[in-house]
C-alpha cells in the first residue's frame, strides 16, 4: 500500500509508505494522505471477519493499509494496544473480547460504545495505537519527537494518556490557563510522567493554536527540536477508526448484503471520515448520518453543496465543545473522493479555502454524485441536546454525553427502517456532568479510576500567550 498526497497534481505523484507518512502532519504540498486505492474486502474475507475478536480484526485491517512493519510486530502492537485492561475503565465490559461492545436499545437502534478508554473519549481509541505505533517506529530509527499540540479538553489528554512513559516520546501540551473545567485540567495535568510537559497559556484557546502554527513554520526550530504533531488530520489516526466501524457493521447483520447506518457526531470530519472510507472498501455500510452542533458547515454543505469554513469570530462555544470548529480539517479527504480523486481539481477548490475563501459545488457535477456517498446531515443546538439527553434518559435509562446526544438528535430525525441504525458514543457523559445535571438533574457516576482525580497533585506549567516563552521552555526540556 502506497499514500498519495490529495494535492500532488505533478505526473508522477510522490507516493510513500506508512511509516513514511505516520509521524508527519500535511503532505509538503499542504493536502492530506490518502492510499492510493483504498482496499476491496470480499464477501469470503468479510464472513471470516465476523468470527474475529476486536484484536484480530484490528490486525487484519491494519495489515492492508501497513505493509513495512513485519507482521509478527504489527500483531504485537495490536495486541498490546486493544486489550480490555485499556478498554475496561469506564463500565465492566460484558464481553472483555469486545472492546466496542454494542448497548441494544430498541429493535434495530443501538450505542456503539467507543469511549471505555483511558480518557473516556472515542479518540482513545486512535490515540492509543498511535502511541505504540510512534514509540515503535521511533526506536527502530534511533530516532526522538517531540510532540506539540494544542487542546480545549478531548485531544490533549487521549495524546497524554496514550504517550506516556513512551520511549524517545515528549508531549508539550498547550491549553488555555483555567478556561478547562475541574475535570479536564485534572486529567491531564495529575500525570506525573517526566515526558508529559502541560503548558497552561495565558489565555484563550485560539491562542494556543496560533502559537502551535507559529513554531511549526518555524521550519528551523521544527527540525531542530523534531516537532511532531498527533491532530486529526494524522492518517494513522484515520485508519483506526476504520476498525471499529466493520467491526460493529459485522456485528448487527448476518450476511453481506444486509447495510448498517452509523450516526456521528462530528466536528473536524476525522471519525465519519473512517465510516465513508469503509463503505468505500465495500463493507456493509448504508448510510453515515453526520451531525454538526451549532457550528454547521459541513451540515451546510450536505443541504447546499456550499462549503464555507467559518472565521474563529463566527465559531461559537457550546455545550458540545469538542465538535466547536470552524474548518473541518479532514473534510479534504472526502471531497477528493467525490471530485473523482482528481488532485487538480482538489488543489483549485483548497486554493480558495486557504485563501479564506469558500466554495459552492451546487451546480456542478459533483453535488448531483453526492448521494451516492450515503450521507444525510443535520444539527443540533444546545436546546435539542438537553432535550435529547433526557429523552434517551427517560426512555432507555441511558444516560449519554452531550456530543452523543447531537448524534442522536439526528438520527431521530432521520430514521432508518430499511436498516439497522448504530449512534457513536464520543465520550461518557461523566466527562460533562454539568450537562447532564441541567439535562436531568443528576450527576452521571465516574469510573472508579477517575474518583477525586481533582485532589491529586498537579504538573503543569504557566506561560504567557507568547511564541518566544513556549520555544524556550520546549528548547530547555526537549528530548535529544
Ligand atoms: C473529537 C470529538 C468529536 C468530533 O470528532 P471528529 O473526528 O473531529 O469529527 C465528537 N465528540 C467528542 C466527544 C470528541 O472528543
Amino acid at each position: 500500500m502506497r499514500y498519495i498526497s490529495t494535492r500532488d497534481a505533478s505526473l508522477n505523484p510522490q507516493k510513500k509508505t506508512f511509516t513514511e507518512i505516520l509521524l508527519g502532519g500535511l503532505a509538503p504540498d499542504g493536502g492530506l494522505y490518502l492510499p492510493e486505492a483504498y482496499p476491496q474486502l470480499g464477501n469470503e474475507e468479510l464472513n471470516r471477519w465476523r468470527r474475529l475478536s476486536y484484536a484480530e480484526l484490528a490486525f487484519e485491517v491494519l495489515s492492508k493499509f501497513i505493509d513495512d512493519i513485519p507482521s509478527a510486530d504489527l500483531k504485537a502492537l495490536v495486541d498490546k494496544t486493544y486489550t480490555p485492561a485499556v478498554y475496561c475503565n469506564g463500565r465492566d465490559l460484558k464481553n472483555a473480547g469486545e472492546i466496542t461492545p454494542i448497548r441494544p436499545l430498541e429493535p434495530g437502534f443501538g450505542l456503539l460504545e467507543l469511549s471505555n478508554g483511558p480518557t473516556l473519549a472515542f479518540k482513545d481509541m486512535a490515540m492509543q495505537l498511535l502511541g505504540n505505533l510512534f514509540e515503535y517506529v521511533l526506536e527502530k530509527r534511533g530516532e526522538t519527537i517531540n510532540i506539540l499540540g494544542a487542546t480545549s479538553g478531548d485531544t490533549g489528554s487521549a495524546a497524554e494518556y496514550a504517550m506516556r512513559g513512551k520511549k524517545g516520546i515528549r508531549v508539550f501540551m498547550l491549553s488555555p490557563h483555567e478556561r478547562m473545567s475541574a475535570f479536564q485540567r485534572a486529567q491531564m495535568y495529575s500525570l506525573q510522567d517526566t515526558n508529559i510537559y502541560n503548558i497552561a497559556v495565558r489565555g484563550m484557546f485560539d491562542d494556543t493554536q496560533d502559537i502551535v502554527k507559529a513554531v511549526s513554520n518555524d521550519h528551523a526550530f521544527k527540525s531542530r527540536f523534531k516537532i511532531g504533531a498527533v491532530n486529526s488530520i494524522n492518517w494513522a489516526r484515520v485508519v483506526a477508526q476504520v476498525i471499529y466501524y466493520i467491526k460493529a457493521s459485522l456485528a448487527v447483520t448476518q450476511s453481506n448484503d444486509e447495510r448498517v447506518a452509523f450516526a456521528v457526531p462530528t466536528g473536524n470530519f476525522g471519525n465519519i471520515c473512517a465510516g465513508h472510507i469503509v463503505r468505500m472498501m465495500g463493507a456493509p455500510i448504508g448510510r453515515l448520518i453526520l451531525a454538526t452542533n451549532e457550528n454547521d458547515v459541513l451540515d451546510e454543505f450536505f443541504r447546499t453543496g456550499v462549503y464555507r469554513p467559518r472565521k474563529a469570530a463566527e465559531t461559537f462555544t457550546t455545550s458540545s465543545p469538542s465538535m466547536d470548529i470552524s474548518k473541518a480539517s479532514n473534510f479534504e479527504r472526502f471531497v477528493f473522493d467525490l471530485v473523482g480523486r482528481d488532485p487538480a481539481q482538489l488543489r483549485c477548490l483548497w486554493g480558495e479555502i486557504d485563501r479564506g475563501g469558500s466554495f459552492d459545488l451546487s451546480k456542478t457535477p459533483y453535488f448531483e454524485r453526492l448521494p451516492h456517498f450515503a450521507f444525510v446531515s443535520g444539527k443540533s443546538s444546545h436546546a435539542d441536546r438537553i432535550a435529547t439527553i433526557r429523552k434517551v434518559y427517560e426512555k432507555y435509562g441511558l444516560m449519554i454525553d452531550p456530543h452523543t446526544a447531537d448524534g442522536f438528535k439526528v438520527a431521530f430525525e432521520n430514521p432508518t427502517p430499511d436498516m439497522p441504525l448504530l449512534a457513536l458514543e464520543t465520550a461518557l457523559p461523566a466527562k460533562f456532568a454539568e450537562t447532564l445535571m441541567e439535562a436531568i438533574g443528576k450527576s452521571p457516576t465516574r469510573p472508579p479510576a477517575m474518583e477525586g482525580i481533582e485532589r491529586l497533585p498537579q504538573r503543569v506549567t504557566v506561560l504567557d500567550a507568547d511564541v518566544q516563552s513556549v520555544k524556550r521552555f520546549i528548547e530547555e526540556h526537549a528530548a535529544d
